[in-house]
């Protein structure tokens, strides 16, 4: 069974474990059925039939997500413009939240996203089970942003939009890829104009927005916390582009892998692992890969988390099956049998293989063996040293 499709049938299983009662709405007097009939109904409308259609489903919603990365802000002028803790937009404010990186963007119509809109949720118009971002207006249920960009936002009213936040959560843990979307504010800037010019402005400038892409961090039990809120983090444009391509690089069905031609060989040689294990050309390799935010593709967290001493080259095809077959022996070394790793990620491997979910990684174009690093930058890894 695939990944996604496990994933699919983890969540359907999990959600309908619920109590059959009702639930409460946060801040309301108003409660909602639960049962599993009525779940199961919600979960038929957000859940693809098949993991084909489900990797249709993300390919074409994260190309629209992309679309709208440009019009970011930082996390930090965006925290700036949620500090302003007003809608009115000052001339004054305005450029302390601009100098500070933030985007003003002006209403478009059509787009949801930079539209004015009392509701909180933006569905996604390429799929009904995602959401495209949150709004966020002063006064909002937890009006808490704090320094490392994290905020809780309220639950939904409706048993559908529920289990949609929940599904974000089993996603994130499951796929170990975080669900991302935006969060938008909208100021007006009407305040700051004189009264007498005010028709004769452009109206799309009467109401400007600053998003920002954000992560979910929170993890609930489908059938035990339906009504929790979801607990989000700010995060810059690098990573939600990097996260878009991991969740482009899930195949639906099978790992598609990529031709990769042979090494020259005096390349092959000059980086293979006996030469770059403890070296000044090993380390070049990995202050690189520090640098240009990868990630190891075990446990997913930035190599530049890392000492560099906690760093380490793996082997897709151990070295000791390497020493036990030896028609592998003159390859095993080779620069395509290596890859960049945490040390802890690496030992737990011992001498076997990587399975079936981490090869898919390394093999990405996400991650890449050491040989598709230098096929793809030798330049900018060879300046290093
Ligand atoms: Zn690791």
């Amino acid at each position: 069974m695939s990944k996604l499709q496990e994933t699919l049938e983890g969540f359907r299983t999990k959600a309908l474990k619920i109590k059959t009662g009702s639930t409460k709405v946060h801040n309301r007097n108003k409660e909602v059925a639960t049962s599993k009939s009525e779940v199961e109904k919600r979960l038929n409308s957000i859940l693809p039939k098949t993991d084909q259609k489900f990797f249709e489903a993300i390919s074409s919603h994260f190309t629209l997500f992309e679309r709208y990365l440009h019009f970011s802000s930082t996390p930090s002028a965006f925290k700036k413009a949620w500090d302003l803790r007003s809608e009115q937009l000052l001339l004054r404010d305005a450029d302390e939240i601009v100098s500070h990186g933030a985007q003003l963007i002006p209403t478009t119509k059509g787009s949801g996203i930079f539209e004015f809109n009392m509701k909180g949720l933006i569905l996604s118009p390429m799929y009904d089970g995602f959401l495209l971002g949150v709004r966020h207006s002063e006064g909002n249920y937890d009006d808490q942003l704090d320094d490392l960009g994290r905020f809780t936002y309220q639950p939904p009213e409706d048993l559908l939009g529920m289990l949609r936040y929940r599904f974000f959560e089993y996603l994130t843990s499951e796929l170990k890829i975080p669900y991302i979307l935006f969060v938008t504010m909208w100021f007006d800037l009407n305040n700051s104009v004189d009264i007498k010019y005010k028709d004769k402005l452009p109206t799309e400038t009467n109401w400007v927005f600053v998003v920002c892409p954000v992560k979910v961090i929170s993890n609930n039990e489908p059938g035990l916390n339906i009504n929790a809120p979801l607990n989000l983090q700010l995060i810059t444009r690098k990573e939600a582009s990097d996260i878009i391509a991991q969740y482009k690089g899930l195949s639906s069905t099978k790992l598609v892998l990529k031709f990769r031609p042979e090494l020259r060989q005096s390349l092959a040689a000059e980086f293979s692992y006996e030469h770059v294990k403890s070296s000044k050309k090993g380390k070049a390799i990995k202050e690189w890969s520090q640098e240009n935010g990868k990630k190891c593709p075990g446990c997913t967290v930035s190599f530049d988390k890392f000492k560099l001493s906690d760093l380490t080259f793996g082997h897709i095809i151990s070295q000791d099956w390497g020493g036990s077959f030896n028609f592998l022996n003159d390859k095993i070394h080779d620069p395509d049998n290596l890859y960049l790793t945490c040390r802890s990620c690496n030992s737990a491997l011992n001498k076997y293989f990587p399975d079936r979910e981490l090869q898919s990684k390394i093999a990405s174009p996400f991650h890449g063996t050491i040989g598709d690093w230098i096929r793809d930058y030798e330049v900018s890894i060879r300046n290093r040293f």
